[in-house]
């Protein structure tokens, strides 16, 4: 057996590729951060004799269309910085903007991305309008989100009562199935593949970027919990509420930093509703002073939050260590009590920061490990999970399982869910072609 990689310049090729059945792992821009590319060999383990195929879908052909009701069409590869500079020329804007915009639309679907605007917008699931995937036959098909999921297994409806309780999280700790659109979202790739897309765009509206200093969150956590629980009612003037902590600034250039040992809360904040917030909002925070609250460009703002996941992401890499990263989001009267967990787990001795989607109560806490750190910061992540299943939170609410969380998933999963996707893998990939090391294939 070996590995094959094989890059698809067409939708044509990639439809003969899957009349043929190789068991595959199909990738597009490479910034999931739960397949770690840099050693997928060893990770995605396959014991029979046949080539496994790596393959690329980031040369697709990109297209790109604005209906006239304001739907983004697109197709092949297309990232969301594509889209929004394509958008912005048109008078629209996209609803999620993940972090990471050089990453895929087609690949956000499968991986139910979402991102910044996901405050005020809600989840990408809720935009998407209708999609089309390739099936196991190499067969185009079209989902639509006016149809009802549909599929024979005895435990679909089960399944769907126990999703309930998580409907107001980003990702619950399963996906959804409640809609047709679902099979395809959040799925990571394992039951076809997306390829086009026809989503939701909101109309481009000036916005101003505000940012407030705030003393280290180890210290003093009342103004943050201030913060989150003043932008709640106001989702749709607040388009994103992120934090990046003190300990954050030193992965930017000094000239970036912000503050000096603060922690950074930003506010995108729609400029037509501006005065409004600050009369409303940011004038009447007790332990924020207005001296505190500053502008700052759009531009800034970007390369400084996806400045910081990067640094991250790249000094992992250069020290040889997977990510030891978390992706939790709780319901906001647990977010006290995550936040509290992450106090004790700063004070392991291990280097540390914390960033992310604040205003959802949705945060990334990073260990900086050497490698010899590596295993005592997994303990306290094993620790969080179970504290996790107990607040019934969603441990991996935007960037998947992929292959690096599923040791951790397992806990979330019951009969319900292993049996729902024991089936649709049986009904939809009944050969294991589709990234057959995935979530919906792997044994309690
Ligand atoms: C710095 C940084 C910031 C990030 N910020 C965010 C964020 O704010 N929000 C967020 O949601 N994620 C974020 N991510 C994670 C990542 O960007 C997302 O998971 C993204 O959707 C992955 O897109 P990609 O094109 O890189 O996909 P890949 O990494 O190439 O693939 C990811 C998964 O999708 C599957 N897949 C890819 N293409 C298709 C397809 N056409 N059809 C079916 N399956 C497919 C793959 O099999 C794989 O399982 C961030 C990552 C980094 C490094």
């Amino acid at each position: 057996m070996a590995f094959v990689t094989k890059t698809f310049y067409s939708q044509d090729d990639l439809q003969s590729h899957l009349k043929a059945h190789h068991p595959s792992f199909y990738f597009s821009s490479k910034t999931s951060t739960v397949i770690p590319y840099d050693k997928i060999e060893s990770l995605l383990s396959w014991e029979r004799s046949e080539d496994f195929y790596l393959c690329d879908l980031s040369k697709l052909p990109p297209h790109l269309e604005l209906k006239a009701n304001g739907n983004l069409v697109l197709s092949g590869a297309v990232s969301w910085e594509e889209a929004k500079v394509f958008l912005r020329a048109k008078g629209r804007t996209l609803k999620t903007s993940p972090t990471e915009q050089l990453a895929l639309i087609t690949a956000g679907i499968a991986t139910s991305c979402t991102g910044e605007r996901c405050f005020a917008f809600g989840n990408l699931r809720s935009q998407v309008v209708r999609l089309r995937y390739l099936d196991h036959q190499g067969e185009e098909r079209e989902l639509r989100r006016e149809d009802a999921f549909e599929s024979s297994s005895p435990a679909l409806k089960a399944y769907q009562e126990d999703f309930k309780f998580y409907e107001k999280f980003k990702n619950a700790p399963y996906p959804r199935f409640d809609r047709a659109i679902d099979l395809m979202i959040g799925t990571e790739g394992q039951l076809g593949l997306v390829t086009e897309v026809e989503i939701e765009t909101a109309l481009h509206e000036a916005v101003t970027y505000v940012f407030l200093l705030l003393p280290q969150w180890e210290d003093e956590i009342t103004p943050h919990l201030e913060i989150f629980n003043a932008v709640q009612a106001h989702r749709s003037s607040i388009i994103s509420c992120e934090l990046l902590d003190s300990n954050c600034m030193g992965y930017l250039k000094p000239d970036e930093r912000l503050g000096s040992g603060q922690d950074v809360i930003f506010l995108e904040i729609l400029s037509a509703d501006f005065e409004m917030i600050y009369g409303d909002v940011l004038g009447h925070l007790k332990t924020v002073s207005p001296e505190n609250v500053f502008e700052i460009a759009e531009s800034k703002f970007h390369r400084i939050r996806a400045g910081v996941p990067r640094a991250i992401f790249e000094e992992n890499s250069k020290m040889g260590v997977v990510k030891i990263g978390t992706d939790v989001q709780v319901s906001g009267d647990r977010f006290p009590e995550l936040m509290k967990f992450y106090r004790e787990a700063s004070k392991i001795g291990v280097r540390y920061c914390l960033f992310g989607h604040f205003g959802d109560a949705h945060l990334h806490y990073n260990y900086m490990p050497k490698k010899e750190e590596s295993a005592r910061c997994l303990e306290e992540l094993q620790r969080l999970y179970d504290e996790v299943l107990g607040w019934r939170g969603s441990p991996f609410a935007e960037h998947g399982i992929g292959l690096l969380k599923q040791k951790y998933i397992k806990k979330f999963h019951g009969p319900h869910q292993r049996a729902l996707f024991q089936d649709l893998k049986q009904e939809h990939d009944p050969l294991n072609q589709f990234f057959p090391q995935g979530f919906m294939s792997t044994k309690p």
